[in-house]
């Protein structure tokens, strides 16, 4: 299973509702996702980075996988944290970002329940930086201009071709 990397244009989109009740291909999207997130080592993954521009997202932060459709961040700490941070869609590089330490995330799981989530550290993290794909959001979007020139800079010599003459 290819995962999308920076530039492709699906990343930079915003991911369309689901409606969970009618949706058949939910299921069959999330099996992929799961499959393409622990062939990579990931702990999560959202839709548009195996190019499907849907609002679900699956996270494994503690030996349990989960998925969520349309997650939405409904609360942030004020409190923040920056830590290093990677991601599946920009291989090679991990930034520092910075984050809410604690989000409460609301959703609805794959049986059509909803759902709220409140989480802090890692899978705080890792639900601010799921559902960043679904607004078009990276990582590199989250640095500032010197970070983020200095990031690109790093992530196009990460994934140059190799020139072997
Ligand atoms: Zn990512």
């Amino acid at each position: 299973m290819e995962i999308l990397t920076h530039p492709n244009p699906v990343l930079k989109q915003r991911a369309a509702e689901v409606d969970v009740a009618s949706d058949k291909d939910l299921r069959p999207l999330i099996r992929k996702m799961a499959e393409a997130m622990y062939e990579n080592a990931g702990v999560g993954l959202a839709a548009p980075q195996i190019g499907v521009s849907k609002r679900v997202i699956i996270f494994d932060v503690d030996d349990q996988l989960s998925a969520l459709c349309n997650p939405v961040i409904v609360e942030r700490s004020e409190e923040t944290e920056v830590d290093e941070e990677g991601c599946l869609s920009v291989p090679g590089i991990s930034v520092p970002v910075k984050r809410a330490c604690s989000v409460v995330c609301t959703g609805t799981t794959l049986d059509g329940k909803d759902v709220t989530l409140r989480a802090d550290e890692f899978l705080a993290r890792v639900l601010q930086h799921e559902t960043d794909h679904l607004d078009g959001t990276i990582i590199l979007d989250r640095l500032d201009a010197e970070e983020r020139k200095s990031a690109i800079k790093a992530y196009n010599a990460a994934n140059e071709p190799l020139q072997i003459g």
